[in-house]
């Protein structure tokens, strides 16, 4: 069996492809969205989900959060005594998601389809697929997000004729695409974005317009306990904003008090750059695919983001019309990942579906350009793969040596836009030996092909020889050869995680921790002892004991996260 999987920024998720319709796989809380957390606990097991996030304000220096902008880079992360590379962090959350799975279907899973955002660059895919491998998953496929969420869409729309444009807001990332719908084909017409952009950059925003407003000296910036404490205060009234029509942003500082109350107006004001900054893939991805906004059916929206009542404002001005939410946009990615799992099972019921996708960034090489005689202009880009191409894709192009009997070709492949190569992203090179011949005869072929999970091979033939060469684009400093994943994969094996069944109550723990250091004074001494009064019961190991002690301590908790909390009489 394959599973889906939404490895998000913010939360990740399982999925299923179940009697002919995709069915989430709920962690061991019970809940569908696992945070995309991990933190190191003090007895050196690993904690992931809900109980590392509780964690992030209470013991920042063991906890991670966000690692997913940091794929496909070396950037190395702490928690506590130990160092991690993002894959290993992704891996982690991946391992918990596959125990969720396992522990509700009953049987081993091995094997994923995991969801990447359109615009991954080929080092963020190949992070991504060694993530999985990290965990013990074979990854069958590596999924654009927009192109699940359309997939979660189109199956119930399979004989209509439609076009369409998915909105896909995160919690790191915006990706958008334009999909055609016809006789069951669907198609991805065009796919744009742009990689640091998402709900936590409007978290960001919020932020440092707060220390402007309140004067708040800037050296808190760099401490960890206040700025993650800030982080969730700011979030949580990033959140109300969705539902009310304004919200406060309150914290205190030793004996100092800030507080900033926002409305719908000034929230639209302060992000207003972040708004803008929507509109560029939007109109890019409609560009490409060569359609007015006028010619779209529907517009559909996925990630969490797209909850704030901003967001949907400024979809539905660009639109003229209301976008689509019919599925909830924290899991239709999730969704179309078990159905991709399905098509791939070629299960019965998605006997017509066919998808296609596109490249969405072109892919080609650093040239020189003859400008006049024998003058050049060098450090050109000259796009192989055009974005936009349907995947897959194989091309080749004939370069040729700038002087008569030039003894090699550097060959240096890069991805992106720019009409300088140096202002695109660099992929990787390759050096061939030539011949000794004049310019016109001495020549290269260099084909790349481009598969459907987005990731680039490139190959240079040398025209008078048909001598191949294959350029591997490994060896990058941001990712893992084949043997350092095995390696890896050992050293992670024999991280203990924390076990399933004790995971709800520690995330009570950790939970009553971050609301203990809310408190002061009388309130936080009674509180501190029904903290205690909790792990006596949980010491019993007697469901019995537990349970009732446990009821009293969520509802006390939840008293005190609502602030209608006050310390009891005779207690
Ligand atoms: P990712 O795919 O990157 O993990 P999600 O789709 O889970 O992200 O979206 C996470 C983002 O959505 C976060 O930035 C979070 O703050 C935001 N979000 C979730 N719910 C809401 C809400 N009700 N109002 C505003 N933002 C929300
Ligand atoms: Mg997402």
């Amino acid at each position: 069996m394959i599973v889906g999987i939404d490895l998000g920024t913010t939360n990740s998720l399982i999925a299923v492809w179940e009697d002919g319709a995709p069915r989430l796989i709920p962690n061991s809380l019970g809940e569908t969205l696992t945070p995309s957390c991990v933190s190191l606990d003090e007895d050196g097991s690993i904690l992931v989900g809900r109980a590392a996030r509780e964690r992030l304000q209470t013991h920042p220096a063991r906890t991670a959060s966000v690692f997913k902008r940091y794929m496909g880079s070396d950037k190395l992360i702490r928690l506590g005594e130990r160092e991690f590379r993002p894959e290993e962090l992704s891996a982690l959350i991946l391992r918990s998601l596959k125990e969720d799975a396992e522990a509700v279907l009953g049987h081993p899973v091995t094997e994923a389809i995991i969801t990447v955002p359109a615009y991954f660059s080929d080092a963020q895919r190949k992070a991504t697929r060694a993530a999985g491998q990290l965990a013990g998953l074979r990854v069958d496929r590596l999924l654009n997000e927009p192109t699940a969420a359309s997939l979660a869409y189109g199956i119930n729309l399979r004989d209509a004729e439609t076009r369409f444009l998915v909105f896909d807001l995160g919690g790191g990332t915006f990706d958008v695409s334009v999909l055609d719908l016809f006789e069951g084909v669907m198609e991805v017409r065009a796919s744009a974005g742009d990689n640091m952009l998402g709900g936590e950059d409007f978290v960001l925003c919020l932020i440092n317009h707060f220390f402007e407003q309140q004067k708040i000296p800037l050296g808190l910036k760099s401490d960890a306990h206040f700025m993650q404490r800030l982080i969730a205060a700011t979030e949580r009234a990033k959140r109300a904003l969705s539902d009310s029509a304004s919200a406060t942003i309150q914290i205190s500082h030793h004996d100092t008090e800030y507080a900033m109350t926002l409305d719908e107006a000034a929230f639209e004001r302060v992000c207003a750059g972040l708004l803008q900054r929507l509109r560029d893939p939007v109109e890019r991805a409609l560009r490409d695919a060569n359609l007015r906004i006028t010619e779209l059916d529907n517009v559909i929206l996925a990630g969490g983001a797209t909850r704030m009542p901003v967001v949907r404002r400024l979809v539905a001005r660009m639109f003229g019309r209301f976008p689509a939410c019919d599925i909830n946009p924290d899991e239709v990615v999730a969704l179309g990942a078990a159905v991709q799992a399905g098509l791939k099972m070629r299960d019965a019921a998605l006997d017509e579906v066919v998808m296609t996708d596109v490249s969405p960034y072109s892919l080609g090489i650093e040239v020189s350009m003859q400008l006049g005689d024998r003058s050049y202009s060098s450090g050109h880009f000259d796009p192989i793969v055009e974005r936009n191409t349907p995947v897959p894709v194989s091309r080749v192009k004939r370069y040729h040596p700038v002087s008569d009997n030039q003894k090699y070709l550097e060959l240096n492949v890069y991805q992106g836009e720019a009409r300088m190569a140096r202002d695109n992203i660099r992929l990787g090179s390759l050096k061939v030996a030539l011949p000794s011949l004049p310019i016109d005869d001495s020549g290269i072929d260099v084909r790349f092909t481009y598969d459907v999970n987005g990731l680039l091979q490139v190959e240079a033939t040398v025209v008078k020889t048909r001598e191949t060469h294959v350029l591997v684009i490994e060896g990058n400093p941001g990712m893992l050869s084949e043997a350092e994943i095995a390696a890896r994969f050992i050293t992670l094996s024999e991280l203990k995680i924390h076990p399933r069944d004790r995971i709800e109550h520690r995330t009570l723990l950790a939970r009553a921790e971050r609301l203990y250091q809310q408190l002061r004074g009388q309130g936080r001494e009674w509180f501190g002892a029904r903290i205690v009064a909790f792990e006596q019961a949980l010491e019993t190991q007697d469901k019995r004991v537990i349970d009732p002690v446990r009821a009293q301590f969520e509802a006390t908790l939840n008293e005190i996260e609502h602030d209608s909390f006050t310390v009891p009489f005779n207690d």
